[in-house]
């Protein structure tokens, strides 16, 4: 078969991949793109399985690149999703602590805010309910992030893919088997067509320290899945909140904890979840498919290490959130938020996400930030956690500006 050329090839066709795709073009760095993902419909992995909340920078501790990247991105992303008249539901967010003891969590959370550029407010008990009447804070008080938004992403990946082809992007699918000669720059796809590129960048997700390998990069790391289960509020449910309504997080593990939120569309299901349980495999969404057994052990054996050793406060995890798949546990963690809901108010939605989570062998700790990787003609996207999606333009952008030096574009 004769080669083809890409001035940039970029391996996996999730939002990082795409927005990376659509920055090239738009800032006229390079028109040869050509996107390899190795399943047969675009958005089957995280992108298209999120919560589709777009993050107003909160969380993220001033001077991470989360921080630098999240309100600007999500800023950039609603614009795009007005523009391409894909739903939107402006909803903003409401965050209250579930015990008294984490009040002052509120103000943490204000003060990084503030200084990542979002806009926050306090509410008391009153203006809580005036948003959502059955709400409890344990304090009395909370946290109003009007800026907070809601889309539904599968819908927001396949557009986006939509636009790209438009553009004279290549996007190639199915494309799972290929081998890549780092040196020479190029890669060559299961049914022996080989691809010469000028710079790949690997925005593979679930999978992306496996193709950072393959490169010689980043062996340190390893990737640990969680999986993430959603229920729903049932139709005839009494209690419909109708904005975003988050616990306060433990700031020292990367999940949110259960929230409830709003769909983005005229459907007005209420999703809670995600839990945050490890997972039998990076794909291990249903059942036993996607089943990894060396993986799950690998992974389940440096969980019990953290658990041991209470790495960054491990222990509360395991305890608040491991578990949360568990009907009877997820109830009761909905109903610290909502005392009033009950079983019959819930029922399991089809949802499922794999948030693929980044660990350090060396510093035996879970990467907190984005992590981007240069190696032979080829940029590596690891850890694109949350607020990825959110993030995702600008995201692209940073990446894009990081890679400048190695770019070998014609
Ligand atoms: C349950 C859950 C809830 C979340 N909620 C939010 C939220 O509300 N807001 C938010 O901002 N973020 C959220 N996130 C995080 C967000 O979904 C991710 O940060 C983002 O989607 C990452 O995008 P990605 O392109 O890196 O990965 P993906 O979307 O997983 O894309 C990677 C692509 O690479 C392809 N691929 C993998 N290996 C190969 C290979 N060898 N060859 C070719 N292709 C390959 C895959 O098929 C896939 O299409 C959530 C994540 C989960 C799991």
């Amino acid at each position: 078969m004769s080669p083809t050329n890409a001035d940039v090839l970029i391996v996996g066709g999730g939002m990082v991949g795409l927005c990376l795709a659509h920055q090239l073009l738009a800032r006229k760095i390079c028109k040869n793109i050509t996107i390899l993902d190795k399943e047969l419909e675009i958005g089957l992995h995280s992108s298209g399985r999120n919560s589709g909340v777009l993050h107003a920078g909160l969380y993220y501790m001033p001077g991470t690149t989360k921080a630098k990247v999240c309100v600007a991105g999500a800023q950039r992303l609603r614009t795009w999703v007005t523009e391409q008249c894909l739903p939107l539901n402006p909803c903003g967010k409401v965050i209250v602590p579930t015990r008294q003891e984490l009040d002052g969590q509120l103000d943490v959370l204000a003060e990084r805010g503030a200084a990542n550029g979002a806009r926050v407010e306090f509410l008391d008990e009153h203006q809580l309910h005036e948003l959502i009447p059955e709400a409890r804070s344990a304090s009395g008080r909370a946290l109003w992030s009007p800026n907070t938004a809601v889309v539904r992403p599968i819908t927001v990946v396949k557009r986006l893919a939509e636009v790209l082809r438009e553009q004279g992007v290549s996007i190639l699918s199915k494309q799972s088997g290929w081998t890549v000669d780092p040196e020479q720059r190029k890669l060559q796809t299961a049914d022996g067509a080989n691809i010469a590129y000028g710079h790949l960048f690997n925005c593979a997700g679930l999978q992306a320290d496996r193709v950072a390998h393959l490169f010689g990069i980043g062996r340190q790391y390893t990737l640990l899945p969680f999986k993430g289960l959603y229920w729903q509020l049932k139709q005839d449910c009494p209690i419909q909140p109708r904005c975003n309504l988050y616990p306060v997080p433990d700031l020292n593990v990367p999940f949110l904890g259960v929230h409830f939120t709003p769909s983005a569309d005229s459907s007005q299901v209420i999703s809670i979840g995600p839990t945050a349980n490890p997972a039998w495999g990076r794909e291990n969404y249903y059942g036993l498919d996607g089943f990894e057994a060396g993986m799950t052990l690998q992974s389940l054996t440096i969980l019990a290490r953290q658990y041991l050793t209470n790495t960054g406060g491990f222990r509360r995890y395991v305890h608040d959130q491991a578990f949360l798949s568990l009907p009877p546990l997820l109830l009761q963690a909905a109903q610290q938020l909502i005392p009033t809901l009950q079983a019959k108010h819930l029922e399991r939605s089809q949802k499922v996400g794999i948030r693929s989570q980044l660990f350090n062998r060396k510093t035996q700790q879970l990467e907190d930030d984005f992590l981007c990787l240069q190696g032979p003609g080829s940029t590596h996207v690891l850890n694109a956690i949350s607020p990825a999606f959110t993030a995702s333009f600008a995201l692209a952008d940073l990446i894009l500006d990081q890679a400048a030096p190695s770019l070998n574009l014609p």
